[in-house]
């Protein structure tokens, strides 16, 4: 690509973590995914990418969770541009910076929010324009979970998570999440745990529940706290038995609900308000929880530039 196309020296995205408010999972499709019913909301939780044309590629990571972030191609933000790029034919390499503020391999998606916040950055870093159906199609090949962080808001995620339906949700919720301490957990290591437990059971097609549904209506924070729930729980509390000191901690400390953040280990808590969110981080920051302790709202936008 000639640097005329280029039409601006750098382009920063910003893009949310996620929380899944319920997580369903049913079978072993043929592909070897497992089919999901899942309630995703976009919360307060940022990680920031910009990326800038150079002579090779390099990822540069700043934040306060950068460990366990690879460098080289395997980088999910990498592996998005490039994909972006073959699709219209760009050989130009660029340099990548992450501002990670989103736990590592902590279940809300850090990973894919850095996939998607890099397909919008270099669309318009390339003056693409491209529609929002192939960026979309393009994140749904990347990662389940990156067209919701390129949607944003609440919404319905079947198939192995990447198709959406919208959710009619009133209200803003407000969060506290622990990210854990030491490495995170392994999605697939978490799903084979889960199949594990459940010895090769035919699990029917789950659908959303319609209380969940109903309490998201109405923004009934109590009603929601009622119904959020997580198949992948047993298996990341069985694979990090401490996550469950984390989560009893968080409900003696005035949670309306707490539960593992898909799967896992980050500990998610739905609390009654902006201030009770606040108590709530207080007291869990004063504990032997320490400074991994973070306050958030949701739904918030998707992936956007800054
Ligand atoms: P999910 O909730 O989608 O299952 P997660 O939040 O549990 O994901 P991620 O933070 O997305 O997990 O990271 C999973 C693994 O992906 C990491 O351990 C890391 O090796 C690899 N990885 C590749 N690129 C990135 C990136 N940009 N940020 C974080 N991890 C990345």
């Amino acid at each position: 690509m000639s640097s005329a196309q280029i039409t601006s020296p750098a382009v920063t995205v910003r893009c949310p973590a996620k929380v899944n408010l319920e997580l369903l999972v049913g079978g072993v499709r043929p592909d070897g995914f497992h089919t999901l019913s899942t309630i995703y909301q976009a919360v307060s939780l940022y990680d920031e990418v910009t990326v800038e044309p150079a002579e090779t590629w390099s990822v540069t990571l700043r934040g306060q969770y950068t460990e366990g972030v690879p460098t080289d191609g395997s980088n999910l933000a990498v592996r998005a541009a490039k994909v972006l790029a073959d699709r219209h034919a760009i050989t130009q390499a660029l340099t990548v910076t992450i501002r990670k503020d989103i736990p590592v391999a902590g279940g809300m998606a850090g990973g894919s929010a850095d996939a998607a916040a890099t397909l919008l950055a270099c669309d318009a870093l390339w003056g693409l324009n491209s529609p929002k159906a192939d960026l979309e199609e393009i994140a749904a090949e990347l990662g389940s979970d990156i067209p919701f962080l390129l949607h944003g808001g609440t919404a319905i995620g079947s198939g192995r998570g990447e198709l959406l339906a919208p959710v009619l949700a009133r209200g803003t919720y407000h969060w506290v999440f622990v990210a854990a301490a030491g490495e995170g957990l392994s999605t697939p290591a978490v799903y084979r745990e889960f199949d594990r437990r459940h010895g090769g059971l035919d699990i029917a097609d789950p659908r959303p529940t319609p209380e969940l549904m109903a309490a998201l209506r109405t923004g009934d924070v109590d009603a929601l706290a009622a119904v959020v729930s997580n198949d992948l729980q047993p298996a990341a509390l069985a694979l990090n038995p401490a996550l469950r000191e984390t989560l009893d901690a968080g409900m003696e400390y005035g949670a309306l609900a707490g539960f593992v953040s898909g799967s896992g280990p980050t500990c998610a808590f739905l609390t009654a308000s902006a201030e009770a969110s606040i108590d709530l981080a207080v007291a869990l920051s004063a504990s032997e929880i320490g400074d991994r302790v973070h306050r958030a709202h949701g739904p918030v936008l998707g992936a956007h530039l800054r």
